[in-house]
């Protein structure tokens, strides 16, 4: 089946229920940089870490997650049906939402001394857009299935890239990791429950300083002067 203008395109309703509907998840300088902007208009955040993973010779775990938690039911950047940091520095998985990661899973090689992740998504039928158009997009999906990429360029454009450029992030980070581990500077090993834990991201930066740059934070800060100016 050819994909045409028979295949809708998605429209967000700005109904702000996806901010409403369970904790956040996210990467680790997401946490960084949220917690900074949430300092800044005196909100607070709580997070819980996700996965991690041990770090023999630091003596501590690395969070290669967060969770983050919702306020009073919502989340806590979510202000009417309207989020406060939609043009300053929304996660990816906000970016990306209805398309959204349902597991990630990591794997650690202690042969071969890396750590990488792969991602499994679909399309949230929590979001009222992709239920009213559920039938369709199974219609397409039936006939398409080597081309699934394709469907959801067509359909999410900038939500399925916003979804690639969020695991390349992951992956990136994982990279470095495993090169330090390989270097000899980590000794990664599963969780160790009774250690203190510490943000992958930070503990990246200490090694790796052009880090912020590579993941383009650098580019947000005048947003952010100007969004604190309005504010
Ligand atoms: S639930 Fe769907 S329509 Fe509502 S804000 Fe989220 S993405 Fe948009
Ligand atoms: S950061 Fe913004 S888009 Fe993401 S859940 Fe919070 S209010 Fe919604």
């Amino acid at each position: 089946m050819t994909i045409n203008a028979g295949l809708p395109v998605f429209k967000c309703e700005m109904c702000g229920s996806c901010c409403k509907m369970s904790p956040i998840s996210i990467l680790p300088h997401e946490a960084v940089v949220l917690e900074s902007l949430a300092d800044r208009i005196n909100i607070r955040l709580e997070y819980i870490h996700g996965y991690m993973v041990y770090d023999a010779l630091g003596g501590v775990n690395l969070a290669l997650s967060y969770i983050m938690q919702l306020n009073n039911g919502q989340c806590p950047f979510l202000e009417g049906s309207k989020c406060r940091i939609h043009n300053i520095f929304k996660p990816y998985i906000c970016r990306s939402f209805p398309y959204i990661p349902k597991h990630v899973k990591y794997h650690i090689d202690d042969v071969n001394k890396y750590i990488m992740a792969s991602t499994d998504y679909g399309l949230s039928l929590a979001c009222s857009v992709v239920r009213k158009h559920k039938e369709i997009l199974e219609k397409y999906w039936a006939g398409n299935e080597e081309s699934v990429d394709k469907i959801l360029l067509h359909y999410f454009k900038d939500g399925y890239l916003a979804a690639v450029e969020g695991d390349n992030v992951r992956s990136l980070m994982l990279t470095l990791l495993s090169k330090l581990w390989r270097d000899g500077l980590v000794e990664i090993r599963q969780a160790n429950y009774t250690a203190p834990v510490v943000n992958l991201y930070e503990y990246l930066r200490r090694f790796y300083p052009d880090l912020p740059s590579a993941l383009g934070l650098d580019r947000i800060a005048y947003k952010v002067r100007a969004w604190l100016k309005a504010y």
